[in-house]
């Protein structure tokens, strides 16, 4: 057929840089990439969290390395990005991971605290760490950002007011960024999983997991990390260059439920 363009379905060679690698849904994502043939920065709040990650892939022969990287902090942003760069040769995808929840009243003495935690990891983090690397993004050939926001961004829980300010934040920055930056090829999406098996969920009992999922969930179940891994895997292809500013659940169908 003439006229017809492949585009490439392979991230093999691209540099990734996951934040909160060391756990749950950011070591899916660093264990989807590294086995697609990416080179993968591993970087979690504790080295210890992110080097047994990056060892436990490179003794697969996986091409990764750790970095410890607190995204509460400006300044380790800024140098461990330039480190990533550096020792990579440059950086093509960035996955915006990390985060941290806590439900709290709004009414409660601890609810400022909890308000500028949230803020600062989950949503200043996401801008710094993309202005840290687009310098190296616009010398990329494919270059990616996701975000991972949450169904909290989308609709609300009681309580839960900090955290789903913060995604919402994350939504109206991959938009606006994905406007701002379209003209260089850079793409910006917004990836909310809905209820996922991770780490921050490890502490819901089981029993109310299962009545919650089969009430608000289409499929009845929580998400496997690895199942929001392989959209955000998806989304950082060569070829999927004519995406961006898109928010998408990926929540077992919990958005599209009424009854
Ligand atoms: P998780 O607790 O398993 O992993 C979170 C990771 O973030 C950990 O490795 C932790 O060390 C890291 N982290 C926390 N604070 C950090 C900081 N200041 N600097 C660097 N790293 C830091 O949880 P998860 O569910 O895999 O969370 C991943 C993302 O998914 C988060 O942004 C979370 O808000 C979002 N999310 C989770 C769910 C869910 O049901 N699990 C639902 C929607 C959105």
């Amino acid at each position: 057929m003439s006229g017809f363009k492949t585009k490439s379905r392979s991230v093999k060679g691209s540099v990734v840089l996951v934040t909160g690698a060391g756990s749950g849904m950011g070591r899916a994502t660093a264990r989807i990439f590294a086995a697609e043939g990416a080179r993968v920065a591993v970087t979690d709040y504790t080295l210890e969290s992110a080097e047994a990650v990056a060892r436990a892939l490179a003794s697969q022969g996986l091409d990764t390395h750790a970095w410890k990287l607190d995204v509460s902090s400006p300044s380790e942003i800024t140098s461990v990005v330039n480190e990533i760069a550096a020792h990579f040769g440059g950086l093509d995808i960035v996955v915006n991971n990390a985060g941290i929840s806590g439900f709290v009243a709004i009414d409660d003495e601890r609810y400022e605290a909890l308000w500028e935690r949230c803020v600062t990891v989950l949503l200043s983090a996401h801008q710094r760490i993309i202005r840290a690397a687009l310098p190296y993004l616009r010398k990329s050939a494919a270059p990616r950002i996701v975000n991972i926001a949450s169904t909290e961004a989308l609709g609300a829980t009681a309580l839960d007011s900090a955290y789903a300010a913060s995604k919402a934040g994350v939504v109206g920055l991959t938009r606006a960024l994905a406007v701002e930056l379209g003209r260089e090829g850079i793409t910006v999406n917004c990836v909310c999983p809905g209820p996922i098996l991770t780490g921050m969920t490890e502490a819901v009992p089981d029993e109310h997991k299962v009545i919650f999922a089969k009430r608000r969930t289409a499929l009845g179940r929580y998400g496997e990390p690895e199942e929001v891994a392989h959209i955000t895997l998806s989304l950082c292809l060569p070829a999927a260059s004519y995406i961006t500013g898109a928010i998408i659940p990926v929540d077992g169908g919990l958005t599209a439920r009424n009854a």
